[in-house]
């Protein structure tokens, strides 16, 4: 029989803020030793008074803005109770029916085409700690660093159709979060959580069969796969005649299967009610606009903007925005090299070829060369010591002939390593272009009287003997002339 896949997410966000949700002890991405960060409203001692941390308030709303989300006036917080060695109150504090963004969505690109993901809901809740279990010990461990840390709760509605149309979708809403500042979102650390809800139904049926949470999916890829899995084991079970029952399973990598974990809760035995030591909260239209002049221009909106102001290829475009740092870095090294650009100011101006040049040169060296320094370290661009500056530096000196483009990807390497300014470091190695044409000519002359065969090979119409002399002529130089004006030279002179 042919189904139909319903998928849904719930996602669970690390918000960056500087305290924990409801006391003022930090908020650490790794801190060094367990229960470091601790104090008695963290730990739900009786008697404590916990307070609403204003920044994690303030990163929620801005994430439902930069979602188109509905964002209510009013909205408060509740208790959600049950039992967890790593809930130290036994309830955790959530937001049930007042979620600080309602509806919004997320529009992702799927195959080519613009599909519009909608959000249920936004809403701010404190973290649980984590339970440790150290290998052949007959106990477990808790570490209570992560609890009543602020954490955001993304809830999709069933749009999504795919296993794949779920990573895509998933990978869009992170590159936000990163763009807008509110979480590093990293899912190997546990700072993006995915769960998913996934059920099948047949094809022309309206109603909803049974669906299954899926949780434990730490990458991406994870995902994916976990939703595959699924999507055949459902139907699996339907083929056969069987039906589906509502659980939760568990997604173990290693064995590329899920498991099944526990029947769910319905909400009722969560007992939520209003926290009665926080006060409602409620925000002015003011306040509501003030903290949306705080969004940093979106990535679609940048990506737009690229294509437009300097006349990329969407495509490449698509690749300066993947990380806000990497745009940001590139209109720096374009403004800096605005001098040798003179003639673009504003959109509406035609580029001229040479700006164009130029530009594609910047765009080349950042997503090439760059790139695979970056990601053979592993390290971003933002922990990266080149500045903008002599990045801007670098490339005026490709551009005048000063380096050459294999010298050119050695300075980057020792500017990378050290952060130096790029015209230091052709001093000190003495990289400097041969543009002097006299100094050339000598030695051209002295390769054509050393190699007496290649040069009859040429005169007799042998194209590949003129490469050999070039490679010679650059060996003289030490890789310090420009190949494309030896070549020139030979042939001047070979005639
Ligand atoms: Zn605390």
């Amino acid at each position: 029989m042919k189904y139909e896949t319903i998928i849904g997410l719930e996602i669970h966000v690390q918000l960056k803020t500087k305290s924990k949700m409801f006391c003022s002890c930090p908020n650490e991405a790794e801190p060094s030793e367990p229960n470091k960060n601790v104090c008695p409203v963290c730990l739900g001692h009786p008697g404590v008074l916990p307070t609403i941390n204003k920044q994690a308030v303030e990163l929620t709303i801005m994430t439902g803005q930069a979602l188109h989300c509905q964002i209510p006036t009013e909205s408060k917080f509740d208790r959600k109770n049950y039992f967890y060695p790593d809930l130290p109150k036994g309830y955790q504090i959530s937001q049930y029916d007042q979620p600080l963004c309602g509806e919004g969505y997320l529009e992702v690109e799927i195959g080519g085409e613009m599909k519009k993901v909608r959000l249920e809901r936004i809403h701010l809740e404190e973290d649980a700690g984590k339970l440790l279990h150290p290998t052949g010990a007959n106990y477990s461990l808790v570490d209570y660093n992560r609890a009543s840390t602020p954490l955001m709760e993304i809830v999709t509605k069933p749009d999504l159709r795919s296993p794949e149309e779920a990573r895509i979708f998933l990978q869009q809403l992170r590159q936000i979060l990163r763009y807008i500042g509110v979480s590093n979102a990293d899912m190997e650390k546990g700072q993006l959580r995915c769960d998913a809800n996934i059920s099948l139904r047949p094809v022309g049926v309206e109603e909803l069969l049974p669906k299954t949470e899926l949780k434990n999916m730490n990458s991406f890829k994870a995902v994916e796969q976990a939703l595959k899995y699924e999507v055949s084991r459902q139907a699996e079970v339907l083929d056969a005649g069987q039906k589906l029952h509502q659980a939760t399973r568990g997604w173990n990598e290693s064995l590329g299967e899920s498991v099944e974990q526990r029947t769910k809760e319905g909400e009722a035995d969560y007992r939520y009610f209003p926290d009665p030591d926080l006060p409602p909260l409620s925000f002015t239209k003011e306040q509501l606009k003030k903290i949306k002049t705080k969004l940093p221009e979106l990535p679609e909106a940048r990506q737009r903007r690229l294509v437009e102001q300097f006349g990329l290829s969407s495509d490449e475009a698509s690749l300066l925005v993947s990380e806000r740092t990497v745009g940001e870095f590139f209109e720096q090294v374009i403004s800096e090299a605005r001098e040798w650009i003179k003639s673009f100011e504003g959109k509406d101006e035609v580029l001229t070829s040479e700006a164009q040049k130029v530009i594609k040169q910047t765009y080349n060296w950042i997503t090439s060369p760059l790139f695979k320094l970056l990601n053979k370290e592993g390290i971003t661009l933002d922990e990266c010591k080149i500045t903008p500056e002599n990045f801007a530096e670098l490339m005026a000196m490709i551009e005048q002939g000063k380096v050459n483009s294999s010298a050119a990807e050695k300075v980057l390497a020792v500017m990378f390593a050290k952060g130096s300014d790029p015209l230091q470091v052709v001093d000190e190695m003495d990289l400097g272009q041969i543009g002097n044409k006299g100094e050339l000519n000598e030695i051209i002359k002295k390769v054509i009287e050393d190699n007496p065969n290649p040069v009859s090979d040429i005169k007799a119409g042998k194209e590949s003997a003129l490469q050999f002399l070039v490679g010679q002529a650059m060996k003289e130089t030490k890789g310090k002339a420009d190949p494309q004006i030896v070549q020139e030279l030979f042939k001047e002179k070979i005639k």
